[in-house]
């Protein structure tokens, strides 16, 4: 039996043990599995108590069933849930059982989803928020995925996709009918008028986002500047603060490399570049390399530097604040922020703050501007419909056909005509109607187990 027909099993909650685990069944022989495991097929969609027995009739455990047969399923097939209990060896048993039937097997990591996605549960897009909302660490990750899971870029999509293949109808129509001569302008104008209206919603679509798509990273903050001016001591001090959410990369001897905040909802990740350092350990290298490589490509620097020694003209670049350090050693020890830009212009030059990383005055101020930075950044996101950089590439090239195909209408059809094809066959990737199995593995492989 292929691999696709057989019947698939996963825990789909988390790590055992736990209070409850719930195994999730999906294909044609769940019905058979839990009929031969429970002693019944339960009422569909009632959480039904059952015991548990395997082949040979040993209980293995009290449970709780819920039965859903296809297609009025998560994945479309019948789908069976076991709620039992969370201990490594109940869990252990039940899974055993279930791989003792023939073509029932371990799912694969996204596999219940590209079955509901195969089956027109869901489109790429729903699957892809579905995938970012079990991932999603702070608020607005959260929001960001639901709305995406509403399909709101999906339905839009489909919406586009269907106008641009009947302005193509309208086209091709045109050249079928008018053999050598010119196609007829009354074709021409009504097919002129959808593209140019659809062109201009995708480029709103595109221009209204701030980079709701960097969402799923989060903002990436680079702390620089010269040796001993105190950024490894502004690190600790942001680490410690409550805001943070994870400290990935814990160097051995002093500090972290990187620190991980939610802000305000907002995923920043803060990059010491002081951490940054050879190491013989392989594990601490990658996350020197990663480190690295992450701060390269940093959203924003804060350049620091001693209050006592240095001064800042000329070091401040776009995206690049001056943090003016040990303030504490002033005469007057108070936090400042000098501002010479205006207050919504954050990435502007000529921002600079005055903090004592040790003390930690100006920490808070330093956090709050780096709040109204990502609101900058990622924009208000509530109307955010893009989530994803595949899904704005493929905006982008669909925005780029529809305008090349409306320079070229009036001077060759053929080539309008082509034009709008690939911009359909865009949206049908963005939805994940005309993609090729591999890139369907690559999407549906980030995806857990159990889902
Ligand atoms: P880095 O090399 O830039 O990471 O600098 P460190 O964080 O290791 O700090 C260098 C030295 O400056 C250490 O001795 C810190 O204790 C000291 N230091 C850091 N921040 C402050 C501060 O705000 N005030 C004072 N007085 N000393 C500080």
């Amino acid at each position: 039996m292929h691999p696709r027909e057989q019947t698939i099993f996963a825990l789909s909650s988390g790590r055992p043990p736990s209070a409850i685990a719930m195994v999730r069944v999906s294909g044609p022989l769940a019905g058979i599995a839990v009929t031969a495991l429970a002693g019944k097929l339960p009422t569909p969609r009632m959480a039904t108590r059952v015991q548990l027995r395997d082949a040979g009739q040993q209980p293995i455990d009290d449970a709780v069933v819920l039965w859903f047969p296809g297609p009025a399923s998560a994945t479309g097939e019948d789908v069976a849930e076991f709620h039992i209990h969370g201990g490594r060896a109940v869990l252990a048993a039940l899974l055993v059982a279930l791989a003792a039937f023939e073509n029932v097997r371990a799912a694969e990591p996204g596999e219940f989803t590209r079955r509901g996605f195969e089956n027109g549960k869901l489109d790429l897009t729903e699957a892809e928020a579905l995938d970012d909302l079990i991932h999603a660490d702070t608020d607005r990750q959260r929001r960001q995925a639901l709305r995406q899971m509403k399909g709101l870029l999906g339905d839009r999509a489909r919406d586009w996709r269907a106008q641009i293949i009947e302005a193509s109808a309208l086209i091709e129509a045109g050249i079928d009918f008018s053999d050598e001569g010119d196609v007829p302008r009354e074709l021409i104008e009504p097919a002129l008028e959808k593209i140019k209206a659809l062109h201009g919603e995708i480029q709103q679509v595109l221009a209204a986002q701030g980079r709701s798509e960097r969402l799923r990273e989060g903002l990436v903050v680079a702390i620089a500047g010269p040796p001993n001016v105190g950024k490894s001591t502004l690190m600790n001090q942001l680490a410690r603060r409550e805001v943070a959410i994870v400290s990935p990369h814990a160097g051995t001897t002093r500090d972290v490399i990187e620190v991980q905040l939610d802000l305000d909802g907002y995923p920043v990740t803060v990059i010491d570049t002081a951490g940054i350092r050879e190491t013989d350990d392989p594990v601490e290298q990658e996350g020197v390399r990663r480190a690295r490589a992450r701060a390269a490509e940093a959203d924003l620097v804060l350049w620091m530097i001693d209050a006592q020694h240095e001064s800042a003209r000329g070091e401040a670049a776009a995206s690049a604040w001056v943090v003016r350090n040990k303030i504490d050693l002033e005469g007057d020890g108070t936090a400042s922020r000098r501002d010479s830009a205006n207050g919504s212009g954050m990435a502007d030059r000529g921002i600079e703050f005055g903090v004592s990383a040790a003390r930690g005055d100006g920490v808070q101020e330093l956090m709050t501007a780096l709040v109204m930075f990502a609101q900058d950044f990622f924009g208000s996101g509530e109307d955010g419909l893009i989530g994803r950089v595949r899904q704005r590439k493929l905006l982008q090239e669909t925005e780029v056909m529809l305008r090349r195909s409306i320079e070229v209408i009036g001077k060759g059809e053929e080539l309008a005509a082509e034009e709008l094809r690939g911009a359909a066959v865009a949206l049908g990737r963005l939805l994940g109607r005309v993609d090729v199995e591999d890139i369907l593995d690559v999407i549906f492989r980030e995806f857990c187990v159990g889902k």
